[in-house]
Parts: structure tokens; sequence; C-alpha cells
């Protein structure tokens, strides 16, 4: 196939890719991987260190009040006219604990000819049959990991894009925009993100994340999310006198967990906006077995419902041995966003148009996950999300486009100047 560059969605797409690209790839070579474990805040030194690095660009662009807290979190103004609303850009600056995310080497692929990208390291390979958004993407300047580690587009590619919009902005004065004040959040892919950002400083009237994935989407509905945790004491004994006294915590966990849907309410069977119960880790042994799992739905009803579930599931197996004990655990993790977004619907309403400006048709699609803008809508700062042309996030094979990144760059300055006036 021929290696045909493919045009940018707008000219000033194209005029920002440049720098934009260059920022990237600065940033994601730091090692910013959340980690669950550490109970450090942040999670892990690399977070801190992007902070700075970014602290100093954002000094250098002439930004106000640019400064990194005690969480990590960097903030900066741009201010506009004095009567403008204050708009709040949105990044994380962590990367996921679920794939390696020391030592990125990103690839630039210029002029993506469509064909499958085989990538040095890993045997890993991005094949367009089985990427349906990798196929939409021939003629694209795509960049990759090495194979052996995640990108990290996921959130840097949003990272990059605030940062090139805001230069963009600081650059040229004239251009219209509201007083936007800009965050990069740690810890979001651990769900520690949003809790930690003070919103009294922040004092926004509404913000936007900028971690969507495809181009042109624009998410204002995000999952309900719960935890659960299933623990089963049982009665160990040493095995050669266990007759009719052992009772085995791990094979009643692993009985628990036969008993619930297979073929349905699981993330490999769900789509849309159906919703699932995931046992995402087991550990055990004779005496004691644990079960951690998470409850998604875009329902909170339907999602009571899946936790009940699993309640009524454990009680029923491990109640059939009196002599075993179940703990059973839940705590909510974060809230559809979708009803506290209803009330101002100018939020989606000017993200929508500021796509629309870049030449775009707006893909509404709920996110089947949350983002730091679920926990900081509920807080009372309605955040949607925006696209930032990144994907197969959380893997080896996470690739971005130049040129959808380039369109979410200038998306975000088209944003600005719909702000302009309250
Ligand atoms: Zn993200």
């Amino acid at each position: 196939m021929l290696a045909v560059t493919a045009p940018y969605t707008s000219q000033l797409a194209q005029a920002l890719a440049p720098g934009l690209l260059a920022r990237f790839l600065r940033y994601v070579r730091v090692d910013t991987q959340a980690d669950r474990d550490s109970g450090a805040v942040p999670s892990s030194p690399g977070q801190l260190e992007l902070g700075r690095l970014l602290l100093a660009e954002l000094r250098d662009l002439d930004l106000r009040d640019a400064r990194q807290d005690d969480a990590g979190i960097v903030t900066a103004t741009l201010p506009g006219p004095d009567a403008a609303p204050v708009v709040g850009l949105i990044a994380h600056v962590d990367t996921s604990p679920d794939a390696p995310g020391a030592g990125v080497e990103p690839l630039v692929h210029r002029a993506y000819d469509g064909s499958v990208l085989e990538l040095p390291r890993g045997g890993t390979r991005l094949d367009p049959a089985a990427m349906p958004e990798l196929s939409a993407c021939a003629g694209h300047d795509l960049v990759t990991s090495s194979g052996d580690t995640l990108l990290g587009a996921d959130d840097k590619a949003g990272v990059a894009e605030i940062m090139t919009a805001v230069a963009h902005l600081a650059r040229n004065p004239d251009l219209a925009r509201p007083t936007l004040r800009v965050a990069f959040t740690c810890d979001e892919e651990i769900g520690l993100g949003a809790e930690r950002v003070d919103l009294e400083r922040f004092a926004a009237r509404c913000a936007y994340t900028v971690d969507g994935s495809t181009l042109g989407e624009l998410q204002d509905e995000t999952f309900t999310a719960a935890a659960a945790i299933v623990t089963i004491d049982g009665v160990d004994v040493h095995p050669g006198q266990a007759t009719g006294k052992l009772v085995n915590a791990a094979r009643l966990a692993a009985r628990v967990l036969a008993a619930l849907p297979a073929d349905t309410l699981t993330p490999e069977t769900t789509s849309g906006r159906e919703g699932f119960l995931h046992p995402y880790e087991m550990s055990g042994t004779a005496a004691r077995a644990t079960l951690r799992f998470i409850a998604r739905d875009f329902d909170d009803d339907l999602l009571d419902r899946h936790v009940a579930l699993l309640r009524e599931t454990a009680e029923r197996v491990v109640g059939a041995e009196p002599r075993a004990r179940l703990t059973f655990e839940t705590r909510p993790q974060y809230p559809n966003m979708r009803r506290f977004l209803e009330p101002y619907p100018e939020v989606v309403g000017r993200a929508e148009a500021a796509i629309r400006a870049e030449g775009l048709e707006p893909v509404r699609s709920p996110i089947r996950g949350g983002t730091d803008g679920s926990i900081l809508s509920a807080r009372g700062l309605p955040t949607p999300n925006l696209f930032t042309g990144g994907h197969e996030y959380h893997s080896v094979r996470e690739w971005a486009s130049l040129h959808e990144m380039a369109a979410a760059a200038a998306t975000l300055v088209r944003l600005a100047e719909r702000w302009a006036v309250a």
C-alpha cells in the first residue's frame, strides 16, 4: 500500500501537530505508572517528576499561579477577560498499573500504510483486522510503544493536548478565551485522582477531562461503580489428621465463583449499556480465601442488584458449610456523572459546538469505566470527557494517532472560544 499522508482535520490541527508530538514524546518517556500498593501520595515518584516538568513548561508559557501541591497535582491559570467564566481543563499524568510502564520508548510511524504493525519487542502486533479504529487511520502519523510497555497515551495524550492548546492561546492573545484553569492530576488509574483536587482553590464553573479515545468523542455518562470483597474463613487442619475436620476456604471460594453467571453479567460478555460483576483477583489458602470484585452499571438500581446477587450467592454457598465463616464488604467507587451534568446543558453543548467547529461529528457514547470527571461532577464541578486520539489503553498495543491528537488540541482551542462569554 502507498504511504500517503492523510489531511488533518483543520489548518489549526496541522499547525499544532509538530509541537504536540514533541511534547507527547517527552512526557511518555517519564515513568508515571500508578502503584496500587505504595501508600505514598502520589503513589509513584515519576508522577512528581513529570509534574515538575509540566510546572516548568507552564511557567515558561507565562501562565499564572503555576504550582504543584502536596498531592503532586499541578495547576495553573491562563487569564481571560475580567468578566469571563472560569473553565477547567484536566488530564492525569499517571499511567495504568495493568501493563509494564517503565522504559517507554515511543516509535513514530509516519503516514501509516494500513498494514499490520509489527513492533520490535515482545512480539507485539497491531492488526487492523482486529482493530477497526486502526484501519480508519491509514495515512495518519501514529505513535506506538516498542511493544514491551504501554505507550501512556492514557492520559499523556490529554496532557500534551492541553499544554499545546494553552501554549497556542498564550502565544496568540487576540484569540477569544475564558479564564482557563489547567489541572494535571495523579493516581487517576487507581481511583484516587479526583478526590484530591482542591475545588475551592480551582474555583472553576465547569471543566473538561481530556481522557477519552475515539475521534470526536464527548462523554457525559460513566458507569456507577462499586467494589466488593468476599472473605471466607475455613477450618485448617493438617491434611494427615483432616478427616471430617478440614473446611477448605479455597475450595469454597472456587464454588462461589462457579455459582455466579458466566455467560452474562461479565465484562467479556457484555457491551453498550449492560453492566457486569467482575472477579478481578482471587487469593487463598485452606484457612482463608479472598475474592475481589468490581460491579458496574449505568443504572444505580441494577448495580445494587448485581452486588446483591454476589452477596446472596456467597451466603448460599458458604452457608451450606456451617463451620465456615463469610465476610462480605462492599463500597461505592464512583457515580454515573450524568445526573450531575444534566442541570448544566451548556457544558456539553459548548463542547459539541467546539467539536463541530473542528469539522467533526460529536460521538456520544457512555464510558464503560470512570474518569476523574465522575467524582468531580459529583463533587459539584460539572466535568464531561473529551477524546484524545489514543487507543487500546492499558496494554502493550496502546497506540495514538497524531492526526486525531492534533484534532483534540484544536478542539480545545475552539472550546476556549465558545466559553469566551458566559
Ligand atoms: Zn485515563
